[in-house]
């Protein structure tokens, strides 16, 4: 160990990011060599929302030494294999987004354009017809991949405060040393600006080498202590509240989750076990609290188990993620609505991008520089596929979908929507998190065709073409039909703890 290392973390905040970054600190650091202390307030609470995944997920189980099933079984969780979005694009649409593709590539191009071919003939088959995640959804059965080639990738839906609880025994097993008490204040070096201390309302001071902020939305030291600032993103993603209660299940679990579009923005369902999770996320510029909650009510299935409560945010993120001696993860860092279940997934990019570019305390700025610049990135590349879903709408029925529609775009989605338009194709940066089926499934699923197809498809007679695709989906629905339904599944595996 040398002179200049980290001997001492203190996280402050005990929600997800908060018990992600701790498990994950103490995965990898020696507690002999270096303390990791957390303090977490009762009184204050976790936002107790965030309850659907994506595939990122199960690294993290693997990473953590986490049984997926205990996990399943620990956290009344269920599987998730994509999203069904309604009503975007237009009223009565239904699309998918499948964590998958849409199978291998024909002569080595990618299989929607072959499709393509096919729809400007005149067939009726549609994209998903080619997806398993797709074919098990409809049917409500679910079976994990037996392999890499049957690629399709699965996530999770779990209640995330059994989450924070069973993460907390983990990481407490590990050496992490749990403070319960309210963060009043910071104390920062006179000499490097960086936080030196943060103290609890009874009076305890906590030093530390390096302090990782994941105390939400307020971010008590990169933003109360250090000023670093937000860029705010409303004018591209207006929605900036959420009205959320969980109801009583009216059914087995589906193995996806439902995204609703309405009249401000969007209802989502996550089918646990024991209850479903609801949320309605919604723009205060195009409706108001009252009117949101009564639209809220009035579309959750089954009976309301607590009251409604609201919650805001502010779509966006930090100037500096790494600001001095102090990391964001999780709200503190920044926000994006739910719409693609991508924050936990941001907690575990950052967690292990610190893990990667680990300080020492000479604090080279270089080095906070590029972890700063990889997570912006990835910030703005998920912000612009979480756009494109609002911005390929042909909906004129309320004043939400007219301005989506005819918003100005940031420069690298427009890009992006040519280059599809044009070929097909979709041009992505190494670090982007949603790769070329995830685009194609929303640019189709919204109704938006590129002007051509790879020229390379003419290679293929077209009846040997419909004859090879026609083979594939008949394959694709007997491996979905094969698969137990979803409930049938979960109590096999991991039926919930009493
Ligand atoms: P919080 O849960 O707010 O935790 C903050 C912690 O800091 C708490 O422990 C609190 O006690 C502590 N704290 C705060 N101030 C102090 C203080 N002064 N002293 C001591 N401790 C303090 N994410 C997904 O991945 N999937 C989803 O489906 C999803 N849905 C969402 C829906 C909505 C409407 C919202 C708003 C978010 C959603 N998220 C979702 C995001 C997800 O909830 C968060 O990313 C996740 O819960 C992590 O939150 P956090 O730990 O950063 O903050």
């Amino acid at each position: 160990m040398t002179e200049s290392a980290i001997r001492s973390i203190v996280i402050v905040g005990g929600g997800t990011a908060g018990w992600i970054s701790a498990a994950v600190l103490a995965r990898f650091l020696d507690p002999a060599q270096c303390s990791i202390t957390l303090i977490e307030s009762e009184e204050i609470g976790t936002i107790g929302v965030g309850e659907a995944t994506v595939p990122l997920m199960q690294h993290l189980n693997g990473l953590l030494g986490i049984d997926e099933r205990e996990f399943v079984k620990a956290t009344q969780g269920s599987f998730k294999l994509g999203i069904e979005f309604r009503d975007w694009g237009q009223i009565g649409n239904v699309h998918f987004h499948g964590f998958g593709d849409y199978g291998d590539a024909i002569e080595g191009v990618a299989p929607h354009h072959h499709w393509r071919k096919l729809h400007s003939l005149g067939d009726p088959a549609s994209i998903d017809d080619y997806s398993l995640p797709y074919a098990m959804a409809r049917r409500g059965r679910f079976m994990p991949p037996s392999s890499n080639a049957d690629f399709y990738r699965y996530a999770f839906h779990f209640d995330a405060s059994l989450y924070a609880r069973s993460l907390r025994s983990h990481c407490e097993a590990r050496g992490v040393h749990r403070v319960e008490g309210r963060v009043v204040t910071a104390e920062r070096d006179g000499e490097t600006g960086h936080i030196a201390v943060v103290l609890t309302a009874d009076g305890q001071r906590h030093e530390a080498d390096l302090f990782v902020d994941c105390s939400g939305f307020r971010g008590l030291l990169i933003e109360e202590a250090l000023n670093t600032g937000y860029e705010d993103w409303r004018h591209w993603l207006p929605c900036d509240s959420a009205v959320v209660a969980p109801s009583a299940p009216t059914g087995p679990p589906t193995p996806f989750t439902v995204s609703t579009a309405r009249e401000a923005g969007w209802q989502w369902r996550i089918p646990l076990q024991h209850r479903m999770g609801n949320g309605y996320v919604y723009s205060t510029r195009f409706t108001e609290d009252d009117r949101a909650r009564d639209l809220f009510t009035a579309n959750v299935p089954g009976k309301l188990l607590a009251d409604p409560r609201v919650l805001r945010f502010t779509t966006g993120r930090r100037r500096k993620f790494w600001n001095g001696n102090v990391v964001a993860i999780g709200l503190a860092g920044g926000f994006m609505e739910p719409l693609e279940s991508t924050s936990i997934q941001l907690i575990q990019t950052a967690i292990a991008r610190l893990v990667e570019f680990f300080p020492d305390r000479n604090w080279d700025s270089r080095i906070a520089d590029e972890y700063n610049r990889v997570t912006v990135s990835e910030f703005e590349r998920i912000r612009d596929f979480l756009i494109l879903h609002y911005c390929l709408t042909r909906r004129t029925d309320a004043p939400l979908w007219d301005y989506c529609r005819t918003m100005p775009l940031p420069d690298t989605l427009a890009h992006k929507i040519d280059v599809f338009r044009a070929s097909g194709r979709v041009p992505l940066l190494a670090e982007e998190s949603y790769q070329e089926p995830s685009w194609v499934a929303i640019f189709l699923g919204n109704g938006v065709l590129p002007d051509r197809y790879d020229p390379l498809v003419d290679r293929i007679d077209p009846e040997r073409l419909r004859a090879g695709l026609a083979q594939r989906h008949r394959l694709l629905v007997r491996a979905a039909e094969a698969a137990p339904p979803h409930e049938v599944f979960l109590q096999r595996c991991c039926p919930a703890e009493a």
